[in-house]
C-alpha cells in the first residue's frame, strides 16, 4: 500500500517507509491511497470471526505484501492480548472498555501494533544503526509507547512529558522501566512537547546522530490499529437493528479518526459524536466553521489537553474537505471540569459505575446526542482505567478502587527522567 502526505508536496511511500519516517518530509501526515470497503458477508457475519481474524481483515489492505501474511499474524496475536468488553449503562448506551492492557489505556492497542511492526522492519533489515523512537505525550501516550516498545531489539524510546500535568500514575508508567526507554520531563505544555518532537523530525543536524521516528498518532502503524475495536464493539452487539453511534473523547482526533477508517471499510456507522474537554477547537469548528488552534488549556482530562489536534486534517480527507458532509457525520460538544465531574459522580450513584474524566466526558457528548434521535444505540468509548486518574475521580470514588496488578508493577519505583526546558535541551540528549 502506497501512503501519500496530506500537504501534497513529498513523494509517495510504502507502508514501511511511513511507518519509519512518522511524518512526511514536507510535515504533511501521511494518508493511505486508496481503503477498500470489507466484503458485505464479513461484516454481516462478523460474530463468526475471531478479534484476531477481525483485526486482519481490517488492516491487511494496508500493509500490503510488506509483512507477510504469518507475520502479520503473529504481531496481532500480541498486539490483542486482552478483552474490550462492552458494559450496559443504561437503555441504548454502553461503556466500550478499551483499558484492558498492559498500561490500561487505549492506547496499548496502537503502541504495541507499532512497536511489533518496526521490530519487523528493523530485523528483516538488519540495521546497524538503531531507530529512535521519539514521542509527546498528554498522559496515556508515553506509558503504552514505552510497554509496547519495552526490549524491542534495535530501537531506543525517548518520551517527552510536560512536567507536572500527567498523574502520578501516568508519570510512573513512563518513567520507570529503564532499559531502552528515556523519559525526558519537560518544563512546558503538552503542545510544546509535541512542537519539540515535530521539529526534530525536520532537523537536518540531527540526521548524523539518530533515525528518528514517532509514536504519536501521526504514525499511520499507531493510527490505523485503532480500527480494529470498533468492529470488536460492533461484532458483540446483540440487536444491529438500531442505528449505531460511538462516542469517542477526543484530543488529537487519532481515536475517532481510526473509527472513521472502520465506518469507510463498511462498518454500519450512523454518526460520530466527539466530546472534548475546554480544548474544544473542533467543536468550535462544527459550530461556527472557524478553524483555530489555540494554546492548551490544562484539564482533570489531560489527555485530551490538545489545543491544535494533529489528526484533524486526516477527518477532514475522510469528508473530502467539505465541512457540510463533516457536519452530518461528526458532532462535537465541549465539556468543563465540573461538568466532567458531576458526570463521573452520576455513572457511580446512578449506575454503580466508575468512570474516569475522559470516558465521563464521552458519556456526556453521548447523552447530548441522543435526546435528538431514536432508535439509536449508543457507546461511548471509556478510554482509560479509573485508576490512572485517582485524583481527579469524584469524591469517595478513588477508595473503591483495587489497584489492578499493571498498576502495582510500577507504583512504588523509583521515577527516573531527565528535564529539559526547551529545544536544545532535547538535542543536547539526542545528540550525546
Ligand atoms: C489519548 C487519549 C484520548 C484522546 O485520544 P485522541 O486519539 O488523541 O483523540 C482520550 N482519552 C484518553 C484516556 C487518552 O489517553
Amino acid at each position: 500500500m502506497k501512503y501519500f502526505s496530506l500537504n501534497e508536496n513529498a513523494p509517495d511511500v510504502s507502508f514501511r517507509d511511513a511507518v519509519v519516517n512518522g511524518i512526511a518530509p514536507d510535515r504533511g501526515l501521511y494518508f493511505p491511497e486508496s481503503i477498500s470497503p470489507l466484503a458485505k458477508e464479513f461484516i454481516d457475519n462478523i460474530e463468526n470471526y475471531s478479534n484476531n481474524e477481525i483485526a486482519y481483515e481490517v488492516i491487511k489492505q494496508f500493509i500490503g505484501d510488506e509483512i507477510p501474511e504469518q507475520d502479520l499474524k503473529e504481531i496481532i496475536e500480541e498486539t490483542l492480548c486482552f478483552d474490550f468488553p462492552i458494559v450496559p449503562i443504561e437503555e441504548n448506551i454502553g461503556s466500550l472498555e478499551l483499558f484492558h492492557g498492559p498500561t490500561m489505556a487505549f492506547k496499548d492497542v496502537g503502541g504495541r501494533f507499532m512497536a511489533r511492526c518496526l521490530g519487523y522492519f528493523n530485523k528483516k533489515e538488519k540495521n546497524d544503526k538503531d531507530i529512535t523512537v521519539l514521542v509527546a505525550t498528554s498522559g496515556d501516550t508515553g506509558g503504552a509507547v514505552a510497554s509496547g516498545f519495552l526490549g524491542v531489539e534495535g530501537v531506543k524510546v525517548v518520551i517527552l512529558y510536560p512536567s507536572g500535568k500527567v498523574s502520578n500514575v501516568q508519570e510512573k508508567q513512563l518513567t520507570t522501566l529503564g532499559q531502552n526507554i528515556t523519559a525526558l520531563e519537560v518544563e512546558g505544555a503538552f503542545d510544546d512537547c509535541q512542537d519539540m518532537v515535530k521539529t526534530a523530525f525536520l532537523d537536518p543536524s540531527l540526521a548524523p546522530y539518530r533515525n528518528l521516528t514517532s509514536a504519536n498518532s501521526i504514525n499511520v502503524a499507531r493510527w490505523l490499529p485503532q480500527a480494529f475495536y470498533f468492529f470488536f464493539a460492533y461484532k458483540q452487539l446483540k440487536d444491529k437493528s438500531k442505528d449505531l453511534v460511538f462516542s469517542v473523547p477526543s484530543g488529537n482526533f487519532g481515536n475517532i479518526c481510526a473509527g472513521m477508517i472502520g465506518q469507510k471499510l463498511g462498518l454500519p456507522i450512523k454518526t460520530f459524536v466527539t466530546g472534548t474537554n475546554v480544548n474544544k477547537v473542533v467543536p468550535t469548528y462544527l459550530e461556527t466553521g472557524e478553524y483555530e488552534p489555540k494554546p492548551t488549556i490544562q484539564t482533570i482530562s489531560n489527555a485530551m489537553d490538545v489545543g491544535a489536534p494533529s489528526n484533524f486534517i486526516r477527518i477532514e480527507k475522510l469528508h473530502d474537505f467539505d465541512i457540510n458532509k463533516l457536519r452530518k457525520n461528526l458532532k462535537g460538544y465541549s465539556y468543563t471540569d465540573d461538568e466532567a465531574t458531576r458526570a463521573m459522580g452520576y455513572l457511580y450513584q446512578k449506575f454503580n459505575y466508575v468512570a474516569e474524566p475522559h470516558g465521563a466526558i464521552g458519556y456526556l457528548a453521548l447523552k447530548n446526542y441522543l435526546k435528538t434521535t431514536k432508535n439509536t444505540q449508543g457507546l461511548f468509548l471509556e478510554t482509560a482505567h479509573p485508576v490512572k486518574f485517582m485524583d481527579v475521580l469524584f469524591e469517595g470514588v478513588a477508595e473503591t478502587i483495587a489497584l489492578p496488578d499493571q498498576i502495582k508493577a510500577v507504583i512504588d519505583k523509583p521515577k527516573v527522567s531527565i528535564k529539559i526546558s526547551d529545544y536544545e535541551g532535547l538535542t543536547d540528549f539526542l545528540k550525546s
